[in-house]
């Protein structure tokens, strides 16, 4: 089937009588016939349900759905984006252990990377997006467990060369994790390009309506954990019972020690009214995807056809840098853009004060179009000159296109670049 299709009817199949719409299964617990049936869920958690930290069936319809979608074998929602970029790591490296990530990365990812993973003994290699093979082979060590990039990378908006990350990491028996969200599995599709695992912040356009905070974790199935590098899945699990997850779960090893060590532990799952509401975004993600990528497109071409504007970044725009990787991996360049005004912070910040269609909220990919000035917001304890170091331009606006009529859009924008030029 295709993606429109899965976005409504994958997950759930009502049986005879049964409710047309996932219902919310708002309990915490289950209850079994015998404390013998429970014993026997102990033993293996992947029979049946136990407990609402674990799986829930509300949200497992949506983990079917998102792993349909990824063309992944399982997945694992949890309750942000953060914590799926957590896990994901934390699934595959213990202290003592390092990974590779490029640099082009959500600026919260950087923070858990090179801070609260540091201080837990998990040492972040960090790279160029742009790097060679020669440069990115060069980072290995003899720990590293992973390698890790953004696909549609936020803010940066670069492009991930995912077949050279592939390379790279699966030459060192590693696997690649995509941070899959600015392009959702409606624009691209990591796994037939060799990624092995994928994350999303459903919070963004997978939910898209600005609704619930919530993420996940994919797993394509392929990579072989039995390759010597990974005694974590291969050997026993003393916390439970001895168990071996590639002898037990085959394929599925990854994602099923996930719920089952990680989940478990950290207790990170979301609860099933988040999920029954992030469906609800899932059912029109691909035709909403559609129109977040033709108004993208249209508002990064008007923007950078104006004098106020030093530089435009979009990757669906010719002169990018980026635009050939974009064309290979993305069936479109999606709704967000960044773009230099002239005249530096000042100028950037009069800018957004005076539009009055789009909003000013530390938000992004979200169905109203939205904007941010990282100078102002998530980088705003840096001087100028540690902005330029940062790779952040004090006129840098991010700007997330919506899905009004793209005329209303462009008005909105361009009366605002009449006001900035009227007080200059
Ligand atoms: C927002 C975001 C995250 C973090 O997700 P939350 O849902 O806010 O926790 C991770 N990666 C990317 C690319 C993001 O845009």
């Amino acid at each position: 089937m295709h993606d429109e299709t899965k976005c409504l009817h994958s997950g759930y199949k009502p049986k005879n009588t049964e409710p047309r719409v996932m219902p919310v299964v708002q309990s915490t617990t289950y209850v079994f016939d015998s404390t013998d049936d429970i014993g026997e869920v102990f033993n293996d958690p992947t029979k049946n349900l136990i407990y609402s930290r674990f799986a829930n069936p509300t949200v497992m319809a949506v983990e079917a759905k998102i792993a349909d979608l990824e063309g992944g074998i399982g997945a694992m929602c949890t309750s942000s984006g953060q914590a799926a970029c957590l896990l994901s790591i934390l699934n595959l490296c213990s202290a003592g252990d390092s990974f590779i990530s490029t640099s082009h990365i959500y600026g919260g990812t950087i923070n858990l990377f090179a801070f609260t993973l540091k201080k837990q003994g998990i040492e972040c290699i960090f790279v160029s997006a742009d790097a060679s093979e020669d440069e990115i082979n060069a980072a290995f060590k003899e720990n590293t467990k992973a390698v890790f990039g953004e696909t549609l990378a936020n803010p940066a908006l670069s492009v991930l060369d995912i077949e050279k990350f592939a390379k790279a990491a699966h030459s060192h028996n590693v696997p690649l994790i995509i941070d899959n969200t600015f392009a959702t599995p409606v624009l691209c599709k990591p796994f037939s390009h060799g990624a092995d695992i994928v994350v999303h912040s459903t919070t963004k356009y997978m939910d898209g309506h600005a609704l619930q905070v919530g993420g996940v974790i994919v797993d394509s199935g392929n990579f072989n954990w039995s390759n010597g590098n990974f005694p974590d899945f291969t050997g026993p699990d003393e916390s439970y019972h001895g168990i071996a997850y590639t002898d037990t779960y085959g394929k599925s090893a990854y994602i099923i020690k996930a719920r089952m060590q990680l989940m478990r532990d950290y207790g990170v799952y979301p609860a099933a009214h988040s999920a029954f509401l992030l469906n609800l975004g899932l059912e029109t993600l691909a035709i909403r995807m559609e129109r977040h990528c033709e108004n993208g497109l249209k508002a990064a071409r008007f923007l950078e056809s104006q004098n106020a504007v030093e530089s435009v970044m979009y990757p669906g725009l010719e002169s990018n840098r980026y635009y050939g990787l974009a064309k290979k991996y993305l069936k479109g360049t999606g709704g967000v853009i960044s773009f230099v005004i002239k005249g530096g912070k000042e100028n950037a910040v009069r800018f957004m004060d005076a539009l009055v269609l789009a909003s000013n909220q530390v938000h992004v990919c979200d169905i109203r179009t939205c904007v941010l000035h990282p100078a102002s917001a998530t980088h705003r304890q840096l001087s100028d000159n540690q902005l330029t170091a940062a790779g952040i331009n004090p006129g840098m606006v991010r700007l997330s296109v919506g899905l009004e009529n793209i005329n209303d859009i462009i008005d909105d924008l361009a009366q605002a670049f009449r006001s900035i030029a009227a007080t200059a």
